[in-house]
């Protein structure tokens, strides 16, 4: 049986069938693929890993998307907005500790007072950084006019779930409205990439009704797409959310943690040198678990720098870690976890995804 799966995993192509038999893995073959990923990650994008400073500005979102504990109505939640100088602050502490680079994330909204302020933001900070910090954004859908000005004005990364790329799934973890389809999703990734963002994308990892099968075809799809960083993690439930009563249908927690890190050991193999990010949400489940991730494909980190204050309101799940801890506890705690991992921090670096640049 192990030499079956060495044999699949050293195939130069590998199939849906061949990807659905490695992420179901476990034990001693679970650990083949994950020498195999370790071996590639170090070949193709060495020991680094990058930081990516998260500022979760605002938990003011106009959808409502079933799995998630920020949707707009969810009543339970507090909304707050920080304010434009707080995140600049956020953005000048993330500078100064060499993090190089920021993720500013939020709910989604696309009304014009929102879209100029976020445009007045990117301004503000690049200003205030001497241009720089490297910024991603990840604010959902947009029209191309809003993408391209955004990036006219200095964002560069653009991040954006495809959340699952099997479309009746999807279908099923979203209202059936004007706001909610896969196909305006699945064009926003287009037109970020066409408009010349590095693009991410990704999905949530044991969604009820979820199958190998269907990860196995998320992760041809990334391939297919071509995508230059990936940011996925396990599907926690919250019990503010639709998605709540079919949690019969979930995978043991355990599983889905598995998985996920089987996700990420096979993307490494199957796309080499793009970036991936160890997801928060796998320390939401296991107290080492981006760190795990590190080891065997990941290569991106995003310490949370958002004024404590508001972290406890921005709950997409339960048990959402690090909500107490002040931006320095955090920096501090993450690069001790980082050289636990055998890795080493990329500080001061933007740490671009070298499949960017090698397809640009
Ligand atoms: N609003 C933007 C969007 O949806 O693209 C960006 C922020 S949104 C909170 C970021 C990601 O959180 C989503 O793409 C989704 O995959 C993830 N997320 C939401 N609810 C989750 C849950 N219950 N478990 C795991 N991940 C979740
Ligand atoms: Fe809003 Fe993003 Fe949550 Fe969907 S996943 S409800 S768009 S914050």
């Amino acid at each position: 049986m192990a030499n079956d799966i060495q044999n699949i995993i050293n195939k130069t192509e590998l199939n849906l069938q061949d990807l659905s038999q490695l992420l179901n893995l476990e034990g001693e073959e679970q650990k083949l693929l994950f020498r195999k990923a370790e071996e590639v990650q170090l070949k193709y994008v060495g020991n680094k890993v990058y930081y990516r400073g998260l500022i979760e500005f605002s938990n003011v979102c106009s959808k409502n998307c079933y799995y998630c504990g920020i949707r707009k109505d969810n009543k339970n939640v507090e909304r707050y907005n920080i304010s434009d100088d707080d995140i600049v602050n956020a953005a000048v502490f993330a500078w100064k500790n060499r993090y190089a680079s920021i993720v500013i994330q939020g709910g989604e909204r696309s009304d014009n007072h929102f879209v100029n302020r976020i445009d007045h933001l990117i301004k503000r900070i690049k200003e205030a950084t001497n241009a720089e910090i490297g910024i991603t954004l990840s604010l959902g859908e947009q029209t191309k006019e809003t993408y391209q000005k955004w990036f006219n004005s200095g964002a560069h990364r653009y991040l954006l779930r495809i959340e699952s790329s099997t479309k009746e799934l999807y279908e099923q973890i979203h209202p059936k409205d004007e706001l909610h389809h896969f196909n305006t999703r699945l064009n926003c990734l287009h037109l970020l990439r066409k408009i010349g963002y590095q693009t991410g994308t990704g999905v949530m990892i044991g969604l009820p009704g979820q199958t190998f099968d269907d990860l196995a075809r998320d992760l041809l799809f990334m391939k297919e797409f071509d995508i230059d960083m990936c940011g996925m993690g396990p599907y926690i439930e919250h019990k503010d959310t639709p998605l709540y009563k079919e949690r019969h249908k979930l995978w043991h927690i355990g599983k889905r943690f598995n998985t996920a890190l089987n996700m990420i050991a096979v993307l490494r193999i199957l796309m080499k040198d793009i970036n991936i990010a160890a997801a928060t949400a796998l320390q939401a489940i296991d107290p080492m678990g981006r760190e795990k991730a590190l080891k065997h494909g990941a290569n991106v980190i995003m310490p949370n720098i958002t004024p404590t204050l508001n972290r406890k309101n921005y709950q997409l799940y339960e048990n959402k870690p690090c909500i107490d801890e002040g931006a320095e506890d955090c920096g501090n705690c993450m690069n001790m976890r980082i050289e636990l991992a055998n890795r080493e921090v990329g500080l001061g670096q933007w740490g671009d995804s070298k499949h960017y640049f090698n397809r640009t």
